[in-house]
């Protein structure tokens, strides 16, 4: 490579030229024709995982195509020179040479593999910089507590680099197994001076490890000039490659001394019963089996980038960030958290008074890509610095001023909207040792108070945030885990729909929620409901069958005529409900969140609401990011539920569920011509289901399960319970076929099997729903409305069947 090598100082980062576009730039109009997804939005989560070049997607492809025509191996064999050139091209980026250069699925990977093989004894000290990734973190600090490992952290200077004197001071102390580094960390632009600390470790005859995940393809790296024994990187970043890649480079002589803690047959030849050999160079820290098209797809990436010289982009992304992070500190609210030492393509920021994820939302609401990046990901580096989360934006070669234009206007926007104040700011940078100070306990009056908070992002808490939003209301969704989660009672892709209900109480709410899902419809302008008619089938002699309006009792005959797919057991009748049919369960939570952040509610995921107190005419809600203010607060919290509110926890129980896939012919009976939603009241529990549909089979389950807490872990569905559903299934729907897959859910479930919807008892200020025991999906949209009714002071008598307030002594029945 031409590329002039980096000692990896900031003083050795060339200046950003005068212009961006100068002569010698590179030409960004050039880059994003190549760039397919530059067209979609501005994209600055380079450091996430990069747009790739549409070559690079090609060659992806076009192997996965070789594969399905001649098979695996043939097209492998067919691919080799290519393949070995994605070696050669590596070692060539890296200045190693190809038998240093082992590829692996991830940087993770390639840390865990060169780490092991160190074989780290109780008492060895590993030097390591505050910039470590999570994940090295992690590995470090668990060789710490089981094996006695001593990870020592290396201070910074006040440049927030890392303190060169106190590594020299450290490694004069004695003997060190490791030193290790991350180049630029994952939560600021800081670049590590990677050549002085390889200096000193090579001074002192101590192997460094340096992580490259952040600066391969944004800076020049020669592992020669750097002088590190070890480098591992991704391919997803700075490089544009697919995920899914990664490389380790092991340079010689330690590659000799290193074996793999478990080889595997890629990177070994078994010689005999009790013997084995390892391969002579860095292959033997690879595994047999790779996805050989995303090895391809590496080798293309790296071609494009030696095609353009990586000082050239290096040039080119320095000086967009430079710009980028100037533009942002002169906004008012705002606060750029790169330390002084930032010289790359990632800048980082915070806006006074919004939460990252949130500013985070608000972005991508405006077709603006970027990533909130919590302290969880680099504790070492944020806790000192006194910072939760930051804003990343990174840029790349489809990057222009257009896109840093646009991210500085949306930001100064969101500011305006959604911001505080700036309260008198700390000091620019406080020391990277100093301690952070301990979060308020509360709120101060004077922080923004929202109209009205909703916490859980399930079908009612994302029904509730579009309906209040919709009212103009200034709203906010707090969910504790990633949107379309799978830990609580909302996510799989179906959903029954009935009007049959066992008594006349629930026949107004069934209305208002046909009439809720009719609107959803319309507004998110996609179908969500499927009316398939529905047969509800029990012995004839059950003392409560279910009834409602349209509905009526019809026999075996009756039954067989209307689902041939389903065959009831002898003296069993079936309640039919022409109106009945199937909610697309996952389209459903979407449309409502996006209807939700259209009408401009803003939304936090991953924000677990720890807890929640009133305060005069406002309601304080305390998350770990900081501390709230609502004037309603609206829990949406399903098997959560009893943690918010303890005064019904001994009201409500939690169950878990299991759902399991039958694989069923979608012609046949077992399909949408056979059959609509049904349930069986059988032996083993209340068997219900739906037709196979979309190539997945026939879904059922049984309506009942062991109490759960929804805080521990949901082990998968065991074999004795899915030979029970199987048993089940056996008994009424002839035809169905093994178990393709099963998942399991959790049921909140009050004594009556009635929800709880309303205040929260006592609390003038909280509003709750939940409870919905097993059968309140069909209500989400309609009861979403009734929350913002009575928010805003509607009085809604018609849900007082589901008061909380039924459930306590003395409360009305
Ligand atoms: C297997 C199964 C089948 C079902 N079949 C049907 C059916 O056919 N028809 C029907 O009508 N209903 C059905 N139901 C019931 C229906 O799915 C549930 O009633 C409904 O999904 C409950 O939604 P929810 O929003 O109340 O709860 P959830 O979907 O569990 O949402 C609660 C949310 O709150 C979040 N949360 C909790 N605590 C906090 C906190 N402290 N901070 C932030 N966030 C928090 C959780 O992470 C979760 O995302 C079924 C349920 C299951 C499990």
């Amino acid at each position: 490579m031409s590329a002039p090598t980096t000692t990896g100082t900031t003083a050795s980062h060339p200046a950003p030229p005068p212009a961006i576009f100068s002569a010698r730039a590179l030409e960004v109009a050039a880059e994003r024709a190549r760039t397919p997804g530059s067209a979609t939005g501005h994209h600055f989560n380079a450091a996430g995982a990069a747009l790739p070049a549409s070559v690079t997607v090609e060659t992806v492809i076009g192997h996965l195509r070789a594969e399905s025509l001649s098979g695996g191996y043939e097209a492998a064999k067919d691919a080799a020179p290519a393949l070995d050139a994605v070696y050669a091209r590596t070692a060539e980026l890296l200045g190693a040479r190809p038998e240093e250069v082992a590829l692996v699925e991830s940087a993770t990977a390639g840390w865990h593999r060169a780490v092991s093989a160190l074989r780290l004894r109780p008492g060895d000290r590993v030097l390591a910089t505050r910039s470590s990734y999570v994940s090295s973190a992690l590995h470090l600090l668990s060789a710490e507590r089981d094996h006695g490992v001593r990870v020592e952290l290396l201070p910074n200077g006040p440049d927030g680099a890392v303190a060169l004197e106190a590594l020299e001071t450290a490694l004069r102390t004695g003997p060190a197994a490791l030193v290790t580094a991350a180049h630029v960390p994952t939560s600021s632009g800081l670049v590590e001076p990677a050549a002085d600390i390889g200096a000193l470790a090579q001074a002192h005859g101590v192997p460094f490890l340096l992580d490259a995940t952040q600066s391969l393809g944004q800076l020049p790296v020669d592992i020669g000039a750097i002088g590190c024994d070890l480098l591992i990187g991704t391919g997803r970043k700075f490089l544009r490659a697919p995920r899914g890649t990664g490389l380790l480079a092991v340079r010689r002589p330690l590659l000799d001394r290193l074996a793999p803690e478990a080889p595997d047959v890629r990177g070994a030849h078994w010689t005999a019963e009790r013997s084995w050999e390892l391969v002579p160079d860095a292959k033997r820290f690879e595994l047999w089996e790779a996805a050989h098209a995303l090895r391809l797809g590496l080798g293309a990436a790296l071609a494009d980038l030696t095609a353009l010289g990586v000082d050239t982009v290096s040039r080119h992304l320095a000086t967009l960030a430079t710009t980028l992070r100037e533009h942002l500190a002169e906004l008012p609210g705002v606060r750029v958290t790169d330390p002084p030492a930032a010289g790359g393509a990632i800048v980082t920021f915070v806006v006074d008074g919004l939460d990252a994820g949130a500013v985070q939302r608000e972005l991508a609401r405006r077709r603006i890509h970027l990533i909130a990046v919590p302290a969880g990901h680099g504790r070492w580096d944020m806790d000192p610095r006194g910072l939760t989360k930051v804003v990343r934006a990174s840029v790349h070669v489809y990057n222009d001023r257009a896109d840093l234009d646009a991210l500085v206007e949306a930001v100064r926007e969101i500011v305006s909207l959604h911001g505080t104040p700036t309260p008198p700011r700390e000091p620019a940078r406080r020391s990277s040792a100093a301690v952070p100070a301990p979060a308020p306990v509360t709120a101060r009056r004077g922080t923004r108070c929202r109209d009205a908070i909703v916490v859980g992002l399930g079908v009612h808490g994302s029904a509730a945030l579009r309906r209040l939003a919709a009212r103009g209301l200034d709203v906010l969704g707090l969910e504790q885990y990633a949107l379309g989660h799978d830990l609580g009672s909302s996510h799989g892709a179906t959903r029954m729909i009935r009007r049959a209900y066992p008594h006349p109480d629930w026949d107004g709410l069934v209305d208002t929620a046909y009439r809720a899902w009719e609107e959803l419809e319309d507004a998110a302008k996609t179908r969500l409901v499927d009316i398939t008619g529905g047969l509800y089938a029990a012995p004839m002699d059950r003392p409560d069958p279910l009834r409602g309006p349209g509905c009526r009792q019809v026999g075996p005959e009756e039954a067989a005529r209307i689902f041939p797919g389903l065959r009831l057991p002898a003296g069993f009748g079936a309640v039919h409900d022409p109106r009945a049919g199937i909610i697309d369960a996952e389209e459903t939570l979407r449309a409502q969140l996006t209807l939700a952040e259209r009408s401009g509610a803003a939304v936090a995921d991953r924000t677990p609401v720890i807890g929640w107190e009133p305060d005069g005419d406002q309601v304080v809600v305390r998350t770990a990011d900081g501390v709230l203010r609502t004037r309603h607060l609206v829990l949406c919290t399903g098997p959560w539920t009893a943690a918010q509110v303890p005064s019904l926890a001994a009201r409500l129980t939690v169950t878990r569920i299991v759902n399991a896939y039958f694989a069923a012919d979608l012609a046949g009976p077992l399909g949408p011509s056979g059959l609509g939603s049904f349930s069986v009241d059988l032996p083993q529990g209340l068997l219900y289901g739906f037709p196979a549909t979309g190539g997945r089979g026939l879904k059922v389950g049984l309506d009942s399960g062991p109490a759960w807490d929804p805080d521990a872990p949901r082990p998968a569905a065991t074999a004795a319970e899915l030979a029970l559903l199987a048993e089940a299934v056996a008994q009424v729907l002839p035809g169905a076929g093994p178990v393709t897959e099963s998942l399991t859910c959790l049921y909140t479930m009050t004594a009556d099997r009635r929800f709880v919807v309303g205040e929260v008892p006592g609390v003038e200020r909280a509003l709750v729903a939940s409870a919905c025991s097993g059968h309140g999906f069909k209500f989400g949209p309609a009861i979403g409305e009734a929350l913002a009714d009575l928010v805003c002071g509607t009085a809604r008598p018609d849900l007082d069947f589901l008061s909380p307030a039924r459930l306590l002594p003395g409360g009305a029945g």
